[in-house]
């Protein structure tokens, strides 16, 4: 297959907040600016930043559990935006979503079995013995016995109903699976686990991710590109392995440091990331981290920074670390492939 499997170009959403009165404007909540960045076959794409950067409302938008303001989703090379109810089911099929919560993400009524094949019952009948056998297979995949098909949610473990939840997901066979949040609310020992059951089912059945997460240890495991995030922008996108060891971002930078360290041996950056992240309503101007950066200058209160390509593959916004001048101009679309 030529291209990448998702395409997302200047992706934008908008929020008015309450109505206007007396004809007064709207407040409008900017989510989501102008965001783009592509996800190959296989690939994990990590998106990162702090609660309100924007990355849930990125994987709703990919979903289309929202309408964009602006911007396209190309998926195998087709903008989905543009697509009716019934041609966007079919595609559904190419992407799942596995949520953050488990269990409110799973209807408590229905047994382990019943949950994860509905997916395919909605696409096509299946007798008992199909249902059966598919159930059988897809628990098996995800690492739990048969038996538990006959379970209720409320009869499994936070780790096994977070199981159940991609097994679900597989159901459709999908190239692409984006996980918001999806090991936050459960304990380390188990979030490992399921990130390699994660990781193993990428390996077998070559899916894609778009793994949302405020973890950056999380994203460290199990990312291959990671995008930051803030104030619904990218202001980094880089391989995994050169963000972690050169943050070049002031806020990447930031991050990485205010982030608890499991070894000791790793040196920290002093750079602890101070302040709240500012209303959406209200953005600052120009760049919009720096009330919080601490190499803010004057330009950066009245410019936005582009996303300007570097040597090493990554594309950072900021006039100090990534100046737009020493930089080949290239349009933004095509900076953001693996
Ligand atoms: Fe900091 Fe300025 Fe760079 Fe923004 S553009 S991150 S304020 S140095």
């Amino acid at each position: 297959m030529s291209g990448p499997l998702l395409k997302v170009e200047n992706l934008t959403k908008h929020y008015g907040v309450g109505a206007g009165f007396l004809k007064k404007k709207i407040p409008v909540v900017r989510a989501v600016e102008d965001v783009s960045f592509s996800v190959e076959p296989g690939e994990t794409l990590c998106i990162v930043g702090e609660s309100g950067c924007g990355k849930s409302t990125v994987a709703r938008l990919l979903m289309r559990l929202v309408e964009p303001t602006a911007g396209r989703v190309l998926i195998d090379g087709t903008d989905i935006a543009g697509l009716t109810k019934g041609a966007m089911r079919s595609w559904r099929r190419r992407m799942q979503m596995v949520f953050q919560d488990p269990y409110s993400s799973l209807n408590p009524r229905l047994t382990a079995g019943q949950i994860i094949t509905e997916p395919v019952e909605n696409f096509e009948r299946l007798n008992r013995n199909q249902r059966q056998a598919l159930a059988a297979e897809l628990l098996g995949k995800v690492g739990m016995s048969p038996e538990m098909m006959h379970r209720l949610p409320s009869e499994l473990s936070g780790g096994q109903r977070q199981r159940l939840g991609i097994a679900r997901a597989l159901a459709l066979k999908p190239a692409l699976i984006i996980a918001d949040e999806a090991v936050s609310a459960l304990d380390v020992s188990v979030q490992a686990q399921i990130l390699n059951l994660l990781m193993d089912l990428q390996q077998q059945m070559g899916i894609a991710y778009i793994f949302i997460s405020h973890d950056l240890s999380v994203v460290e495991h199990i990312g291959h590109r990671v995008a930051v995030m803030y104030l619904g922008r990218i202001v980094e996108l880089a391989p995994r392995a050169a963000l972690f060891a050169k943050p070049v971002h002031p806020y990447t930078e930031a991050l990485i440091a205010s982030a608890p360290v499991p070894d000791p041996t790793r040196v920290r950056h002093e750079t602890p990331l101070d302040g709240e992240v500012p209303s959406p309503l209200n953005p600052p101007s120009g760049c919009a981290f720096h009330p919080r950066c601490p190499l803010a200058m004057e330009r950066c209160r009245i410019e936005m920074p582009p996303l300007v390509p570097l040597a090493d593959g990554r594309i950072v916004a900021c006039h100090v670390r990534a100046p737009m001048s020493e930089q080949p101009a290239q349009p933004q679309g095509a900076l953001l492939t693996a």
